[in-house]
């Protein structure tokens, strides 16, 4: 008897059956700037819609967010980063607390499916920027106890133990090739307490530098495929399999000048631009001893990218493909940076239009089964494994 004609998946249905879990997102300075509330509409009066919040995340069959805090040097100060970073934390620990009900804090994979089936929102937290330790390993491990269960290594500032990406090309940033020696110490410290280093933002040779170290597979939260668009944001073919060898994964941005090349050119023409009105905006809030509201600093940024035309969802699709390609189906994920950008492609809008990824990625011949990897299961794999690794480290050898 001939096979009987294979039914078409229903999209709707495969997203609804997956476990998803994003890698990053920036919602929590909403938090601390603008008293806003997780479970309030995602835009209240004069403040700027966001893209996530609880009704948006329940809709897109969001399961697990990671909230970035991040100590924006631009909102620090003094350099009081830990001050900033500790605020970001409390914000989010508040909300849990206000909302037992609905929102659970979650420090293991254990958690999150233990939140998913009390039908909790499980939130876990990340540092941005390794800057937040103040070169402090006693930080570190206090942010570990507190609930952090990754740190991206920098985020476009260049601190005094590793070089990030954002500012490798400036010559009046001190740089040290790489990683320092206290950098290592960062790194087998973060594989002891088992917490995800997160390569998003890095050089290039910060990127192999901690490959060459890290006792447990690497996270890169909130990057795409240089190959595609050329921003150092993202990895390279190299870089994606050096990953892939790492047993790591890279969570696909959703950003639009990292996944469009028409986009990105057409930013960087914007920058000088956006450069001066921001430099204005800081002398206006300086006269009044305060640095610029995140939220005022990114509605400029808005106001910029709405003048070139988003792109299409394809753009963001077509690095999803790739890096399956050239890394593999285990090694790719969701790290939306949602909250944290200011433009991103036709047809998403907030969390609730996830489901459009996978109905496009389904239309592009990608199983069911390969889906709920890429949706969050790759990710809780790749969490399970740096916990395995920190035990693994623990044990005293005889
Ligand atoms: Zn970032």
């Amino acid at each position: 008897m001939p096979n009987p004609p294979a039914i078409p998946p229903d999209p709707a249905a495969v997203h609804a059956s997956a476990l998803v879990i994003d890698a990053h997102a920036d919602t929590p300075q909403r938090f601390v700037d603008e008293s806003w509330d997780f479970t309030s509409p995602l835009a209240i009066a004069d403040q700027p819609a966001g893209h996530l919040n609880l009704a948006t995340a329940r809709r897109g069959n969001l399961a697990a967010e990671f909230f970035a805090l991040w100590p924006d040097p631009a909102q620090c100060p003094g350099a009081r980063y830990a001050l900033r970073t500790l605020t970001l934390l409390d914000a989010v620990r508040e909300q849990v607390r206000r909302h037992p009900a609905e929102l659970a804090l979650c420090t293991s994979p254990k958690e999150i499916l233990a939140a998913r089936a009390a039908n909790k929102f499980a939130i876990l937290l990340g540092i941005e920027g390794g800057h937040a330790i103040e070169n402090s390993l006693a930080l570190l491990r206090l942010y570990h106890a507190l609930g952090v269960r990754y740190m991206t290594l920098t985020w476009a500032n260049s601190n005094d133990w590793a070089d990030s990406s954002g500012d490798i090309d400036d010559p009046t940033v001190p740089h040290h090739n790489g990683l320092t020696s206290f950098g290592r110490q960062v790194i087998a410290e973060m594989n002891r307490l088992g917490m995800m280093v997160d390569l998003s933002h890095v050089s290039d040779r910060t990127f192999d530098d901690v490959l060459a170290v890290t006792r447990a597979p690497v996270l890169v939260s909130h990057s795409a495929a240089r190959a595609l668009t050329a921003s150092h944001r993202n990895l390279t073919d190299a870089q994606l399999r050096a990953l892939a060898a790492n047993g790591g994964v890279c969570m696909v941005n959703f950003y639009s000048a990292f996944i469009d090349e028409n986009y990105r050119t057409a930013w960087a023409e914007q920058k000088p631009a956006l450069r001066a009105a921001h430099k204005s905006l800081a002398a206006e809030y300086a006269t009044r001893g305060t640095p610029v509201p995140y939220h005022i600093a990114s509605r400029l940024d808005r106001e910029f990218a709405a003048r070139i035309p988003r792109p299409p969802l394809e753009s963001l699709i077509a690095h999803f493909d790739h890096i399956i390609q050239i890394a593999g189906i285990d090694h790719v994920g969701i790290g939306t940076d949602f909250d944290g950008i200011c433009a991103l492609p036709e047809g998403i809008n907030s969390a609730a239009d996830l489901p459009k990824i996978t109905a496009a990625l389904l239309a592009r011949g990608h199983s069911p089964a390969t889906l709920h990897k890429l949706l969050g299961t790759n990710l809780l794999r790749l969490f399970a494994a740096t916990q395995t690794a920190s035990d693994i480290v623990q044990t005293p050898s005889s």
